[in-house]
């Protein structure tokens, strides 16, 4: 990692958190998409850049410990073993997990999901239980509860917002029964950037005895996150969303959930014996890694969240909220333009519309400025359907975005208003 200053508390971080500096160890923001601008990334709610020091050790991984782990004894298997296991304990030290072996790799986020509402939730949701979501889910957090639910016969539960995109904790606790069985909700809203009460919902479902996953996705990169402190029971993210490769995501699981669920798929690494007769499981976390996992990226993820930890997440939330605050002054100073998602609890994302403009159009323009960002549903239509539309204008900031791009996001959304009168 190169330079950074750590920020005391009491400075105003925008002016002294050295974004320049960190900028450098990102080598595709000196990508020129159009041969002549440098490229400005607003995309990071779909996936983020990835410092030199995650390539770098992709590269050595593949170069001196390629190997599979766990099988064989000799020199490289040792390596990758070693690696991968380390980067299973930053993950967990990362998350303040009590254990390693409560951290299980997987794809990212969706599968993560896929793989409790399979594993957990086959065994333990039955007809006519429930599942809690909130409106303001992802569909990654929608459609695998669904499938189970038309599995089982169970139903889906919907926690509504309010009007500036908070989940509503009183319905929330309204929506409860009996025959509540999970609660799974965001920590931060990837249409939105609400950040959930993410504690206060577990202490409330748990009040009832219900299990409760936090969807991390779109928090892992900007909040800190201490799983004991929460107390949930599961917390799932993608490592591309924290600076890591693609294809690679961890589950954190209570030791007496994970104890208690049955293994997602079957295979290799994930057995201690078997016979034709009957299979005995190995205990998480290899219970739930069948195959050959993918090792290279997690060890690529471990290196992420080393840089990340270097720099320091408390100094990467304060930089970017301070941002975000001078993003949406400037934003709202447009006429015409309405944020959708107005939390005071938010981070990171900017959605928009601009009164009486086709956002299909209004994205289109500024990637063609040479702004990535996304235009469209962002996977999550209810929640953009409960603010009455179809779809927004979405830039997302992270700790290397600077308020130079902030003020170039603004001349061209302002710059497209006025060409298209
Ligand atoms: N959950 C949320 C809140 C997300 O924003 C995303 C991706 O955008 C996902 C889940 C799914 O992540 P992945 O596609 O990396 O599995």
């Amino acid at each position: 990692i190169s330079n950074f200053q750590i920020v005391p508390q009491s400075n105003r971080s925008i002016e002294i958190f050295n974004v320049e500096s960190i900028r450098k160890d990102f080598p595709i923001l000196s990508e020129k998409v159009d041969g002549k601008n440098f490229l400005i990334w607003l995309d990071n709610a779909a996936t983020t850049q990835k410092p030199k020091s995650v390539i770098d050790r992709l590269n050595y991984f593949y170069e001196h410990e390629n190997s599979n782990v766990h099988r064989g004894a000799h020199a490289l298997a040792a390596r990758a073993t070693d690696a991968y296991e380390s980067a299973r304990d930053k993950v967990a030290r990362f998350l303040n997990a009590p254990s390693l072996n409560d951290i299980i790799f997987v794809r990212g986020a969706t599968e993560a999901i896929n793989l409790i509402s399979q594993s957990f939730g086959k065994f333990n949701i039955q007809k006519d239980d429930e599942i809690i979501v909130s409106n303001l889910e992802h569909h990654a957090n929608i459609v695998p509860w669904q499938l189970l639910a038309s599995e089982v016969g169970a139903k889906i539960k919907v926690i509504p917002v309010d009007d500036s995109g908070q989940i509503l904790l009183s319905e929330f606790e309204r929506l409860i029964t009996p025959r509540t069985k999970i609660v799974s909700v965001a920590h931060v809203s990837n249409a939105l950037g609400t950040i959930v009460p993410i504690k206060e919902v577990t202490k409330i479902a748990h009040r009832y005895g219900v299990k409760v996953l936090i969807d991390g996705a779109q928090a892992i990169s900007h909040i800190k996150v201490d799983v004991q402190d929460i107390d949930c029971d599961f917390y799932v993210f993608s490592g591309h969303k924290v600076f890591g490769p693609t294809g690679i995501g961890a589950i954190y699981g209570k030791k007496e959930v994970l104890a208690t669920m049955y293994p997602y798929q079957g295979g290799g690494n994930m057995i201690a014996d078997v016979t034709f007769e009957k299979t005995v499981y190995q205990e998480a976390p290899n219970k739930f890694e069948a195959g050959t996992g993918n090792i290279a990226d997690a060890v690529g993820l471990g290196a992420a969240i080393d840089y990340v930890s270097k720099i320091g997440i408390d100094n990467i939330y304060r930089y970017e909220h301070e941002l975000l605050e001078y993003a949406i002054s400037k934003m709202t100073q447009i006429s015409g333009l309405r944020l959708i998602g107005t939390a005071k609890e938010k981070t990171s994302v900017l959605s928009f519309v601009l009164d009486g403009f086709d956002t299909q159009k209004v994205g289109e323009y500024l990637t063609s400025k040479g702004i990535a960002l996304r235009f469209g549903h962002h996977c999550a239509q209810p929640i953009l359907r409960r603010f009455g539309v179809e779809a927004t204008v979405r830039p997302s900031i992270a700790f290397y975005n600077t308020k130079e791009e902030i003020d170039f996001l603004v001349e061209k959304i302002k710059e497209f208003k006025n060409s298209h009168f």
